[in-house]
């Protein structure tokens, strides 16, 4: 449980162009006459934004980063955000970050603009591949050339800014590494997320994967080029903080260490989740359940449940043992002291994942990377 008074926010927008074919987030195409779409989404975000504030949140509370995901934010004009993102910096403070995603093929001038005006800090881009013809064939409507114009855009308004990649999609990934590493060399931007891709999940890609339609590297050979890529971002100044995080220093991603250290956190939209003082949430999965809901009672929630001590103790160190640096002792021992953290420790760091080391519980280097055997162990003991 977090019993300090600081929360962080996370707004989902589940609008796209179309559907990438690795996607599995909560995400519909727009079309030409999705405006009205638009007014409803925001409307019903209003709504969810009074619900929370009515029954969890106190004006004392203070925010310490605000997130705007999706979907693709950029898409929807920035008229639907200005009332509430007034409610939000009127109920609480500017944080310290704020981030937002957008897509270089949608992002607009006028959007860019309305996001400084608002107080936003940060933007995360998403690259994924460095190919046209890999982009193509996951349906993702971008080029690199595209891309690299919209980052010039930003990089004049942002000193912030987040390129995401995605490791193992169907290309030639010595190439991908390459190009790749000298683009974010080039590009400098100050944090780099770079996902090893899942296709056990129910995608377009996942289903052409098991029917034999595409053919992807193995999974041994995408981890062998991940890591190369962390040894190329390091030669460029980049530390891998998290398993999937890169920064330069001092530019961690505030938002996400919410998540990695079970900080409170609100999520607001169609499938978005919270972490409240052990209260979990994730809201429904169905837009028109999402728009329909009157945000009287709690069902706009797919699931709700009060975490028990076992629970919350299982994700803190699910979460934390993302972190490069791990969980350390004394916050361990002064978040549960009713657990018995000294055997766990000892059963923990016994085992061929993990080390304890000044006073820090962490994934070792060979199972940092290899992390999925380490997950799955933990699992088992847990
Ligand atoms: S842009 Fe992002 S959220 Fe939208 S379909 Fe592609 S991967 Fe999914």
């Amino acid at each position: 449980m977090d019993n300090n008074n600081s929360i962080s926010l996370y707004i989902h927008i589940p609008f796209c162009v179309s559907k990438c074919a690795y996607c599995d987030f909560t995400s519909f195409p727009i079309s030409q006459n999705s405006n009205q779409r638009f007014s409803d989404y925001f409307s019903a975000l209003n709504h969810e934004l009074m619900y929370l504030i009515k029954h969890h949140l106190s004006p004392s509370y203070s925010l310490s980063s605000l997130y705007i995901g999706g979907g693709t934010p950029s898409v929807v004009p920035f008229k639907y955000y200005k009332p509430l993102l007034e409610k939000v910096l009127h109920q609480f403070n500017h944080p310290a970050e704020f981030t937002c995603e957008v897509n270089p093929g949608s992002v607009s001038r006028e959007f860019l603009h309305g996001l400084k005006d608002y107080g936003c800090t940060r933007i995360s881009m998403g690259m994924q591949s460095p190919n046209d013809d890999t982009l193509e064939i996951v349906n993702r409507h971008q080029t690199l050339s595209r891309f690299i114009q919209a980052y010039s855009k930003i990089r004049a308004l942002f000193s912030n800014v987040n390129i995401d990649l995605i490791c193992g999609l169907p290309e030639s990934l010595q190439e991908w590494f390459e190009k790749s590493g000298d683009l974010v060399a080039k590009l400098a931007p100050e944090h780099c997320s770079i996902y090893i891709l899942e296709t056990e999940k129910e995608t377009p890609l996942g289903n052409q994967v098991r029917n034999g339609a595409i053919v992807l590297p193995t999974f041994e050979y995408t981890t062998e080029i991940f890591e190369l890529m962390i040894w190329r971002l390091k030669n460029a100044g980049y530390r891998q903080y998290e398993i999937s995080n890169f920064s330069l220093p001092g530019c961690e991603s505030i938002h996400n260490h919410c998540y990695w250290e079970t900080k409170n956190y609100l999520g607001l939209g169609v499938s978005a989740g919270g972490y409240f003082n052990g209260f979990r949430y994730v809201n429904t999965h169905s837009l028109s359940e999402y728009l329909n809901a009157d945000f009287e009672n709690e069902s706009h929630y797919d699931y709700h449940s009060v975490n028990s001590a076992e629970e919350n103790l299982r994700e803190f160190l699910f979460m934390g043992l993302r972190l490069k640096e791990g969980i350390f002792l004394d916050e361990l021992n002064a978040k549960f002291p009713d657990a018995s953290v000294e055997k766990m420790i000892n059963v923990l760091s016994g085992s061929k994942y993990m080390i304890f080391s000044n006073g820090y519980l962490r994934l070792n280097d060979y199972y940092f990377i290899h992390n999925r055997e380490a997950f799955e162990y933990l699992l088992d003991v847990l």
